[in-house]
């Protein structure tokens, strides 16, 4: 999950990184208060979750509280690389002398982490990691020893910091890998961090991205999700425990496994070609207990995604047969019925495996109207794609 700014500047507050003072507001006139109490001047800026804001316009310096109502009337609802500005931080304003870039972040390739620190920052860094590599200092860092003294002195002296910020830098490498571990972040980054007038070293500006696979040692982090902005059917799936994610097609696959599911949607693309070119509409793992209850919750939400034409039930029996599973459904679609949901999508079902006949046999049995059974992946792909074109 990737953070906003302020979110990001409350982190590294909270763990010792230097950052100024700021506010947080979502109206123009808001902005008056808050520069007063910020001492009469402030810096106002978008908060999207998107870099280069400083160039796009989301950044302004305003002189006075009425003209940071002005600024922020400018900047909020602006447009800046496709996201909508919803809110603006007001922040103290630095007397910058120099702004240089310091990150930390998972090097998947290299089974480590990796610091990342240049003194040309306050720029695209991408392009200085482009134009002049060797402006660019990556320093591994093991996730066992982390950024020791000892460390954050290796990496000053790899970007070949000047000596009057070097100590103050070693410190801010210090507290900014104490934010990426504490927080279980996958990447904090500080571009620019500054070298004020009065020599002092200030975080400027933040971006954070934490870890998920992380998020049941952090009850606080889910207060950080910018509800606003996720998609109603996944968030509606992820109160339901769903694996799911949506896709931008127009038939429902509900599967049983992760790689079942996975080469569904290969199987599914590759069919819909032949079939005005519709497509999976979503990825639904319903797991290995695919109880009544778990389908009904899987078809609630790809029967309530108004693009999806038809469902696909592709299901692999295993330690769940397909007995079990075929009476789930059977019960899923009453379940709904007797909750008023409208059921009115055909749902193509392919069972295969353990108990595959049984299973079969009490599809055949409830005679569902919305039901029909093709008992190969391949021709059941092609027939859910086919009622998805009509
Ligand atoms: P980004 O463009 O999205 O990365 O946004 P930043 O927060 O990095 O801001 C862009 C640029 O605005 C920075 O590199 C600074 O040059 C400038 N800036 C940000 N805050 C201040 C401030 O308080 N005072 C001054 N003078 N410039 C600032
Ligand atoms: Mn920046």
């Amino acid at each position: 999950m990737d953070l906003f700014e302020y979110q990001a500047r409350d982190l590294f507050a909270k763990h010792g990184v230097p950052v100024l003072a700021g506010e947080v507001i979502d109206t123009p006139e808001a902005a008056r208060e808050v520069t007063e109490r910020l001492g009469g001047r402030a810096v106002v800026k978008a908060q999207v979750k998107v870099g280069g804001r400083g160039k796009a316009g989301g950044v302004k310096l305003a002189s006075d509280p009425a003209d940071a109502v002005e600024k922020a009337g400018q900047i909020l609802g602006m447009d800046i690389k496709g996201h909508t500005v919803n809110k603006v931080m007001l922040a103290q304003t630095a007397d910058i002398a120099e702004e240089y870039y310091v990150s930390f972040l998972l090097d998947r390739t290299n089974r480590t982490f990796l610091a990342m620190a240049s003194v040309e920052g306050g720029v695209d860094i991408e392009e200085v990691a482009a134009t002049k590599p060797e402006a660019l200092a990556k320093i591994p860092v093991d996730a066992n020893e982390g950024v020791t003294p000892e460390k954050a002195r290796e990496i000053v002296e790899a970007a070949r910091f000047p000596a009057d910020v070097a100590d103050g830098i070693a410190e801010v490498l210090q507290t900014l890998w104490k934010t990426f571990i504490a927080e279980d972040a996958l990447l904090v980054e500080v571009n620019p961090l500054v070298k004020t007038g009065d020599g002092k070293i200030i975080a400027l500006d933040g971006k954070v991205s934490l870890d998920a696979n992380a998020d049941f040692r952090h009850e606080d982090h889910a207060a950080l999700e910018d509800k606003a902005a996720a998609d109603p059917l996944e968030a509606a799936a992820q109160a339901k425990g769903l694996n799911y994610v949506k896709l931008e097609g127009e038939v429902g696959i509900i599967g049983n496994g992760a790689g079942l599911v996975m080469s569904t949607l290969d199987v599914v693309a590759y069919a819909g070609e032949a079939h005005n070119n519709v497509k999976p509409a979503n990825f639904l793992d319903i797991g290995g207990g695919a109880s009544a209850e778990v389908m009904a919750n899987g078809l609630e939400i790809i029967l309530g995604d108004p693009a999806v034409k038809s469902v696909f039930v592709n299901v692999f029996g295993g330690i769940t047969a397909c007995d079990a599973v075929a009476n789930g459904i059977v019960q899923a679609l009453e379940l709904l019925k007797s909750k008023g949901e409208q059921v009115d999508k055909p749902l193509v079902v392919r069972l295969d495996g353990n108990n595959a006949e049984l299973g079969r046999q009490i599809l055949s049995d409830a005679n569902h109207p919305l039901v029909q059974q093709v008992d190969t992946m391949d021709g059941a792909a092609d027939r859910a794609a086919e009622l998805a074109a009509k």
